[in-house]
């Protein structure tokens, strides 16, 4: 099996920049499973169902083309729970497995989620717990709405709240919740800048392949 490094951790902790940098690093392609999880809630959406509907999000999992993954609607807080909310369906999560597990397999990857070290590649030989604490995970999503200039941005104090109600989601579902693996590697990035992060990641990648 050519090499997985799998990422997990709550919202915002850094975890796409990094496993982007990790891909590049190595040389193995990235796969961005939140992605997967937004096309779902806004197909869920676009069919005018309500994503809490195991039955219209599982036909929306069924439905998924490569292209729903490029659309340009799939951030932004409607998105978030529409994602979080389908992503709590059993039938959901096993139809999008496939495809996870086969991204992997010719080259290898570095993929970020929530339960890649634990469900999806639980053999995988580097796995990462990214976290940061809530306050510097929402001021890092609150600014990078307000550098949007979107005159209708939620302020951070609602952006913490959806943040923290997003997460609490992900971690209390049956089937794949949000939790580290028991073998993964945590780094915290409170107080690190993306270059810290990614130096860090580094070092304990190599030390876990030496
Ligand atoms: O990572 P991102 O914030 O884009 O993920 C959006 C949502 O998709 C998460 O809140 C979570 O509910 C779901 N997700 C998941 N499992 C993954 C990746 C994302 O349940 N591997």
């Amino acid at each position: 099996m050519p090499l997985v490094i799998a990422i997990d951790g709550p919202a915002a902790a850094g975890k796409g920049t990094l496993a982007r940098r990790l891909a590049a690093a190595f040389a193995l392609p990235y796969l961005d499973t939140g992605l997967l999880y937004r096309a779902v809630g806004r197909r869920v959406l676009d069919a005018g169902a309500d994503p809490a509907d195991a039955t219209a999000a599982a036909e929306a999992a069924a439905r998924l083309q490569p292209a729903d993954l490029a659309r340009d609607d799939l951030r932004g807080p409607a998105a978030d729970a529409a994602a979080s909310a389908v992503a709590a369906h059993p039938a959901v999560r096993a139809a999008l497995l496939a495809f996870q597990r086969d991204f992997a397999t010719a080259r290898g990857a570095v993929l970020d989620g929530r339960d890649i070290g634990t469900v999806v590649f639980p053999e995988a030989p580097v796995k990462l717990f990214v976290t940061a604490s809530e306050a510097a995970r929402a001021a890092r999503r609150w600014r990078e709405q307000a550098s949007q200039q979107d005159a209708s941005a939620a302020s951070l104090a609602a952006v913490q709240a959806a943040m923290a109600a997003r997460d609490a989601q992900d971690a209390a579902r049956a089937t794949a919740p949000l939790r580290p693996a028991a073998d993964a590697l945590w780094l915290d990035t409170t107080t690190l800048d993306a270059d810290a992060a990614f130096a860090t990641a580094m070092a304990m990648v190599r030390a876990k392949l030496a």
